[in-house]
């Protein structure tokens, strides 16, 4: 591709929901697509911003306490449709641990709030009384026949359900993972990912940035886009670190 893409993302509530450096995801976009010579312009979206179809290539939010949730909840649910609208004409979207939740349809949180979400992931989540706190590891398999791990970490009290037939992001190899109990991990609707994966997650993870910034510039260039390759040397370590961690100490209360 001749001459680089400005690749416009929507950075969901960045003043509320950014727990365990969950910006750093941002950074990490930013300058894997400037090693493509590509652009990324972030465009901050709170309470009452318009969102206009095919202005957004990703849309991406992160964690929150339930405060943080409880305070922007209603105004996320408010941008459901046009989140929902923007992701059917070909935008994709990461959301992180406490955004996961509110792309469901709700998260009944610790006080016993039903908080509204966007609706853009078929599950809901409820808050348990024991937090599941660690790292994790993930089998994932978002390309058909290409199977690669996911190693990050989870702080969360919520339990999150998916709908029968929903897809999860990927199998727990060790921790949690959406509730403890059912071996899945995240969910995957299309061009939309969820987690619970801190960490940030992105830097130890570089293949899902670049999946997120292949969808993406796909969006924005309308071609199905191919990025070159990276060294990842330091990424491929942290990862290893990561997946060790969990390996030998993820999902024990
Ligand atoms: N407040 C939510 C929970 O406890 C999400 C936490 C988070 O984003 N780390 O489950």
């Amino acid at each position: 591709m001749s001459g680089g893409a400005k690749i416009v993302v929507g950075h969901l509530f960045p003043d509320y929901l950014n727990i365990y450096a969950d910006r750093g995801n941002m950074a990490v976009l930013e300058s894997r697509a400037a090693w493509r010579g590509h652009q990324l312009e972030v465009l901050p979206l709170g309470a009452g911003v318009e969102i206009r179809p095919g202005v957004h290539d990703l849309f991406y939010v992160g964690g929150g306490q339930d405060r943080e949730q409880e305070l922007i909840a209603p105004a996320l649910a408010e941008m459901g449709e046009a989140l929902r609208a923007a992701v059917a004409g070909g935008a994709a979207a990461l959301a992180v641990c406490g955004g996961y939740q509110l792309f469901g349809r709700f998260y009944r949180d610790q006080s016993g709030d039903e908080l509204p979400g966007a609706g853009l992931l078929p599950l809901h989540t409820i808050a348990g009384e024991r937090r599941m706190i660690g790292d994790v590891l993930l089998e994932c398999e978002l390309v058909p026949g290409q199977l690669r791990s996911l190693a990050g970490f989870e702080n969360h009290a919520g339990r999150t359900y998916l709908d029968e037939g929903a897809e999860p992001l990927g199998r727990v190899l060790a921790g949690f993972g959406n509730d403890g109990e059912s071996g899945y991990e995240g969910c995957r609707a299309g061009r939309v990912i969820g987690t619970y994966l801190h960490g940030p997650l992105l830097p130890r993870n570089p293949w899902l940035a670049d999946w997120l910034l292949a969808q993406a510039l796909a969006h924005r260039t309308g071609e199905a886009s191919q990025l070159d390759p990276l060294e990842d040397e330091l990424e491929g370590e942290a990862h290893a670190v990561s997946a060790d961690r969990a390996r030998s100490r993820g999902g024990r209360y």
